[in-house]
């Protein structure tokens, strides 16, 4: 009783220190008439924190100082823009245990996964803290000889990055590290569901060293009326979003008026092949990685399990051997491998894709039920024989749920794979690597795990083709979402 007394304790500190206002050229600021919006724990149901709620008028504002910081930032040494990034991934691991509750608190994920996190979304920090000072141009001879052409590279300007929930440190570090590596100033807009580790990783930023207005944060209930008159400021040079695809494609849209450049990274229903030379063991493993990460809440989670006929019915019993040794509860606990989904409409969600499979023929190997609350969670599930037409081999599931289906021979594999709108990611297990070859030629998509079920590094290109997304973030890519390329030309000398 008093370890649990002691545990409830650091959270209810830990939730004291995480900042509740706006983050407006270097202030903590209330909301414009004190408009608060409630953070809840999706494992309790109970309210975490109460925060400020932007407003339109505090969009504005955050726009205001973005764009009054952008020269001074942008002239700034790429030396000192580095150092700042990297004094953040510092203070950062001191404080990796914070962060890592915190995310476990407001959105559910196991702590080991948000630690995991913490390591990932640090990675960004690091990475692009040392690709600040790599940024150079060229320059060289026309080919007719009369003139030498210079090219360089600038940044773009203010960016708008809008976040999702599913993994908030993460997202965040991802656009944020870049574009003030490349010298940009930014206005970032959280998911309203997890906006506290934003809120605490721009404290970081601040404790760092990061000079007023370079980033500014707002966090609202109303996003599509905060965000619409942001993306029509002409001020504005660049939107980065992630989250789903409806958004994005409206996002799309509203950038049309002014020519923004985007980058878009939405969803995806990744195909996970396993061929009948696999090493089964290896596959169930990479499926355990690739399907039940972040509670299946990724936009990487595999969602239609493709198995050759030969091995389907094997595939599926191991897989279900290590479903069941899940144990499902609140993150934060000792043991537990499998928190909540973020909420009720997400526990509906995979409820009914597992329903609609089942009424069409599927077969359920364990869960296929949501669980008693407090909190919002469904039973690790795993299903198969899914037949062609059933809605969860369209739709994104977000939700625990395994879902096998097979195929005869190399060609349906890769035509039911291809069959999507979205290309983000896919995950292949065989052990002809001649054949894994092919297959990464032949999967329309941007990402590919070659019998691995977890891709994601901040050194490599992350990103998707087809209806998941446009633009790259990580690795030598992500940099150049953020910057500009002028050509000059001078005479020969
Ligand atoms: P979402 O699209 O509902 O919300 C994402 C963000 O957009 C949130 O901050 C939300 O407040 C904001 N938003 C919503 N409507 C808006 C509007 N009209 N104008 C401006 N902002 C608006 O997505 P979500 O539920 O938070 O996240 C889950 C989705 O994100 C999934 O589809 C997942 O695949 C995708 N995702 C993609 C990647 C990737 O890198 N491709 C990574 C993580 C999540």
């Amino acid at each position: 009783m008093t370890q649990v007394t002691e545990v409830r304790d650091a959270e209810a500190e830990l939730l004291e220190r995480v900042p509740h206002q706006l983050f407006i050229n270097g202030e903590w600021v209330a909301a414009s008439a004190d408009r608060t919006l409630d953070v809840v724990d999706p494992a309790t149901g109970r309210v975490i924190r109460t925060i400020s709620n932007a407003s339109v008028a505090d969009g504005a504002a955050a726009m205001d100082a973005a764009v009054a910081a952008q020269a001074d930032w942008a002239a700034t040494a790429p030396r000192v823009r580095a150092e700042i990034l990297r004094r953040t991934f510092d203070l950062l691991q001191e404080r990796k245990e914070q962060f890592a509750l915190l995310m476990t608190m407001e959105m559910g994920k196991p702590l080991a996964e948000a630690r995991g996190e913490v390591a990932y979304g640090g990675e960004f920090l690091r990475w692009f803290s040392e690709e600040a000072v790599r940024v150079s141009g060229r320059y060289g001879e026309n080919p007719e000889g009369t003139g030498r052409m210079i090219v360089t590279q600038q940044p773009v300007g203010p960016c708008f990055l809008i976040t999702p929930w599913n993994f908030p440190l993460a997202m965040a570090t991802r656009k944020i590290a870049p574009a003030l590596a490349a010298g940009c100033t930014v206005v970032i807009k959280p998911a309203e569901l997890t906006p506290l580790t934003t809120l605490l990783f721009v404290a970081l930023l601040e404790e760092a060293g990061l000079p007023a207005g370079v980033v500014n944060v707002i966090t609202t209930s109303e996003s599509a009326a905060v965000s619409g008159p942001i993306i029509a400021d002409p001020r504005l040079r660049k939107l980065s979003f992630t989250g789903s695809t409806p958004v994005g494609k409206a996002l799309i849209r509203q950038s049309a008026e002014n020519v923004l450049r985007t980058s878009m990274e939405l969803g995806g229903n990744a195909p996970f092949l396993v061929f009948a030379d696999a090493d089964l063991d290896k596959a169930a493993d990479g499926a355990m990685i690739a399907k039940f990460r972040n509670i299946g809440q990724a936009c990487t989670a595999a969602n239609r399990f493709l198995v050759h006929e030969s091995v389907a019915d094997e595939f599926a019993r191991r897989v279900t051997e290590r479903v069941n040794k899940f144990v499902v509860g609140r993150g934060t606990e000792e043991g537990i491998t499998i928190g909540p989904l973020i909420n009720a409409a997400a526990v509906a969600k995979s409820d009914a894709l597992v329903q609609d499979a089942v009424s069409r023929g599927a077969v359920v190997h364990t869960g296929g039920t949501a669980l008693d609350g407090p909190g919002t969670f469904y039973a690790p599930t795993v299903i198969s024989g899914v037949t062609a037409g059933s809605d969860i081999l369209a739709e994104e599931i977000f939700g625990p749920v395994l879902a096998i289906t097979t195929f005869a021979d190399d060609d349906e594999a890769v035509r039911l794979a291809n069959d999507s709108n979205f290309g983000l990611i896919g995950y292949v297990f065989t052990a002809d690597f001649a054949r894994g070859q092919r297959m990464m030629e032949r999967l329309e998509t941007g990402m590919l795990g070659l019998n691995t079920g977890v891709v994601s590094n901040a050194a490599a290109p992350f990103g998707g083709v087809k209806q998941s997304g446009l633009g790259r973030e990580g690795g030598l890519e992500g940099i150049r979402e953020y910057l500009s390329t002028k050509y000059t030309l001078t005479p020969d000398p």
